[in-house]
C-alpha cells in the first residue's frame, strides 16, 4: 500500500476490498437459507482469536478478508434464516450494509450540527416522521438510540428531571419522599434496570399484574397507585407496553393515559417490538391512544429491520429532553439554528454515530409502503401459524397472538420437554424458537420479525412440531407448573 497514507489504502486495495466485499455481500446472500442456525462454535478458533496477539506486519485486504471468512462467519448465528424466529431480531434490510459502509466513510459527529449539518437534517427528519406515525407535532422531539433499553433509560432519566426541579443539582440525596414507577407483570426488564441505574431502585418499580391476556389491569394500577401515596410515596411515573415481549400483548394505554392525566403522572412506552406496528393499516387503531404518552421508546433495529443498533426516543415535548440533557462547555461553540439541532443536547452521548443514514437510507430506497408491507407479512404469518396450531390436535396456543409473537405448547409436555423440543429443532436446523413463560406456564415461542420468512416455512415448522407432538406417549402426563 505504498501510495497510501499509513492507514489509509491505495486504489489497487481499495478495488481489491470493493471486489471481495460485493463476493462477500453476493456470497452470503445465497447462503442464508443452507446456513446453519447457530453455528456449531469451533472453540479452537475463538480461543486462537483471543490468545493470539495482532501481528507486527499487517495481513493486508485479502488477508483479512480470509480471517473474516474463515474464522468470523462460520461462528456466528444466522440472523436472517427464515427461521431465525427466537427474540424479535430481524434481518437487516438489503441497502443497510452500504448505508453504514457510507456511514463510516464520511464519519459524521452527530454531536451539534456544524459538525454534521445534513446528518443533523436526516436524524430530524427520521424524528420527525417516527412521531408522526404516533400523531406526534413539531414540539415534539427525539434521538437515536443503542437500542430500545437505553432509550427507555433516556425516557426515565428525562421524567425525573421534569419531575424534580432540583434534580440537575442534587440528584436523588435530598430525601424526598421515595418516586414509585408503575409497570406491567409482563413490562421487559429494562424498565427494571433503568430504576437500579437511575438510583431510584428496583423496590421501587410496581409490576402490575395482567388481565387474561397479559395486558395491564389498570384497575390494579389505580389501587397501587392509592396505596403508596397513602403511604407517603410519590408515584411519578408509569411505563405501558404496546407489545409486550413476550407475547405481544397491548396494555390499555388511553385508560392508562386518563389515569396519568388524573395523577398527574409521566407516562412512558415500551414500543421496543411493537410501536412500529403501527405502520400496519390493520394495527393502527390499537396505537390510536399512543399521541398522548409523554415519551415512546422504539426500535427500528427490529421492525424497520435496519441493522443494530438502531433504538429511538421520542418525546412528546422535546424541550424536557433538552432539560435533562443539555450542558453548555465554552470549548463547544455552538450557533443555533432553526433547521439543524444539536443531538448532544437531547442524550447523554456526545460523539454519535451516523445511525440515522441507515434508517433513512432504507426509507429512501425501498420507500414507507414497502415497509407497511414487511411489516403485513410478519402479522399475516404469524397469524397463519397460529390457525396452523390451533388446528393441530397436539398444539395448543398460550394466548391469542396479537402481533407476530407466537407461544404455544405441545399438550401435555412438561417444561423440561419443551426445552428438549426447542433444542432438537435447533440442531436438525428446522428453526430457532425460544422459550415462552406465561403466568408461570411453559411453552414455546415464534416471533416472527423477518421478512425472508414465508407460509413454506411455518408449515414445515408447525408440521415438525406436530410430529414430535404425536410421538409422545398416549397417557397425559400433566402439565408442570414452574
Ligand atoms: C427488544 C425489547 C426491549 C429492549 O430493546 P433493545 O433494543 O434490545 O435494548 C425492550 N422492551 C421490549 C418490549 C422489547 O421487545
Amino acid at each position: 500500500m505504498a501510495d497510501a497514507p499509513i492507514l489509509g489504502l491505495d486504489k489497487d486495495h481499495r478495488e481489491a476490498a470493493g471486489r471481495l466485499l460485493t463476493s462477500f455481500f453476493d456470497d452470503y446472500e445465497r447462503s442464508i437459507p443452507d446456513r446453519p442456525l447457530v453455528p456449531v462454535v469451533d472453540r479452537d478458533v475463538l480461543a486462537g482469536l483471543l490468545a493470539n496477539p495482532f501481528p507486527d506486519k499487517g495481513l493486508g485486504v485479502e488477508g483479512l478478508f480470509r480471517e473474516i471468512n474463515e474464522k468470523i462467519l462460520p461462528n456466528s448465528t444466522t440472523v436472517a434464516h427464515p427461521r431465525f424466529l427466537a427474540y424479535v431480531l430481524g434481518p437487516p434490510n438489503g441497502i443497510a450494509p452500504y448505508a453504514e459502509a457510507i456511514a463510516a466513510t464520511i464519519n459524521q459527529n452527530c454531536n451539534f450540527w456544524q459538525l454534521s449539518p445534513a446528518a443533523s437534517v436526516v436524524e430530524r427528519a427520521v424524528i420527525t416522521w417516527l412521531g408522526g406515525l404516533f400523531g406526534y407535532d413539531e414540539r415534539s422531539g427525539g434521538i437515536l438510540t443503542g437500542g430500545g433499553s437505553i432509550a427507555t433509560l433516556n425516557a426515565l432519566t428525562t421524567a425525573l428531571h421534569a419531575r424534580l426541579p432540583g434534580f440537575r443539582e442534587q440528584g436523588l440525596q435530598n430525601s424526598g419522599p421515595q418516586l414509585v414507577v408503575y409497570t406491567s407483570a409482563e413490562a421487559h426488564r429494562c424498565v427494571d434496570k433503568a430504576a437500579a441505574l437511575l438510583g431510584l431502585g428496583t423496590d421501587n418499580v410496581r409490576h402490575i399484574p395482567t388481565d387474561d391476556h397479559f395486558r395491564m389491569r389498570v384497575d390494579a394500577l389505580e389501587d397501587a397507585i392509592r396505596a403508596d401515596r397513602a403511604a407517603g410515596r410519590e408515584p411519578f411515573c408509569v411505563v405501558a407496553t404496546p407489545g409486550t415481549v413476550t407475547s405481544g400483548s397491548i396494555d390499555p394505554i388511553d385508560a392508562i393515559a386518563d389515569l396519568c392525566e388524573r395523577e398527574e403522572l409521566w407516562l412512558h412506552l415500551d414500543g421496543a417490538y411493537g410501536a412500529l406496528f403501527v405502520l400496519s393499516e390493520r394495527k393502527r387503531e390499537a396505537f390510536a391512544a399512543c399521541a398522548r404518552a409523554d415519551s415512546i421508546a422504539l426500535d427500528p433495529h427490529k421492525l424497520l429491520f435496519t441493522p443494530l443498533e438502531a433504538g429511538c426516543l421520542l418525546v412528546r415535548d422535546r424541550s424536557l429532553l433538552a432539560k435533562a440533557y443539555a450542558f453548555s462547555s465554552s470549548y463547544l461553540t455552538v450557533e443555533e439554528d432553526p433547521l439543524m439541532l444539536d443531538y448532544m443536547d437531547y442524550g447523554p452521548q456526545l460523539s454519535r454515530s451516523f445511525k440515522a443514514l441507515k434508517v433513512w437510507s432504507a426509507l429512501q430506497a425501498f420507500g414507507v409502503d414497502a415497509f407497511r408491507e414487511a411489516v403485513d407479512h410478519t402479522l399475516d404469518l404469524a397469524q397463519y401459524m397460529a390457525d396452523l396450531i390451533k388446528a393441530d390436535p397436539g398444539l395448543e396456543l398460550m394466548t391469542p397472538v396479537s402481533l407476530t409473537a407466537v407461544c404455544f405448547r405441545i399438550k401435555g409436555a412438561s417444561a423440561a420437554d419443551h426445552t428438549a423440543v426447542v433444542a432438537e429443532l435447533i440442531e436438525e436446523g428446522t428453526a430457532l424458537l425460544g422459550p415462552a413463560c406465561l403466568d408461570g406456564r411453559r411453552g414455546m415461542r415464534a416471533c416472527i420479525t423477518n421478512y425472508r420468512t414465508t407460509r413454506d416455512d411455518i408449515e414445515l415448522i408447525v408440521d415438525r412440531l406436530s410430529e414430535i407432538a404425536r410421538r409422545r406417549p398416549a397417557t397425559d402426563t400433566p402439565e408442570t407448573f414452574l
